[in-house]
């Protein structure tokens, strides 16, 4: 089956279709096995994500760790056997990153562990909640997680989440 046959993106057409405001977000295709899309379904109901909101964090993380990894070498990717090259070497990182998203406890979520603290803004370019997926328009209050990570890919969460973001108190 096609991603795009599933019911959440479904329901972004629709919610395309009647917005009033177009949205700039752009619809890909693409065609996976059977085992992935369960796979992918499983993950994304852990994760409490709709399959889309998962599919694009994970696209999102991986392009983040070629871009370090670049950086890291101090040189450019050139071609596509470079790309390759890095994107499988972050194969095994990616995987403990997904490893890592999967909440420990209801509502704490474990990747968020070198957030030391969150920033409350007024968004110019809209963004997505990582912990429920939804989105946070340009012009409304978002709050954007400081990380002791230098490097780490911005996190935002909703004015809905950010009081469920607290970790355990023992
Ligand atoms: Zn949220």
């Amino acid at each position: 089956m096609t991603l795009s046959s599933m019911k959440t993106d479904k329901n972004t057409r629709k919610r395309k279709a009647s917005s009033r405001r177009p949205r700039k977000d752009r619809l890909i295709q693409t065609r996976v096995p059977e085992d992935l899309e369960t796979t992918l379904k499983e993950e994304a109901e852990r994760r409490r994500l709709t399959v889309s909101h998962l599919i694009r964090s994970v696209l999102e993380d991986t392009f983040q760790l070629v871009d370090d990894v670049v950086t890291d070498f101090d040189k450019v990717v050139t071609d596509s056997v470079d790309l390759a090259r890095n994107v499988s070497r972050n194969a095994r990182k990616l995987a403990a990153t997904s490893e890592s998203l999967r909440p420990a406890k209801p509502g704490w979520d474990r990747s968020l562990g070198d957030i030391y603290g969150w920033n409350e803004l007024v968004l110019q370019r809209a963004a997505t909640c990582r912990r429920c997926g939804s989105d946070i328009e340009s012009g409304e209050r978002g709050f954007v997680g400081e990380s002791d990570k230098a490097r780490r890919h911005r996190v935002w969460l909703c004015r809905g989440c950010i009081d469920q973001v607290r970790p355990p108190v023992d």
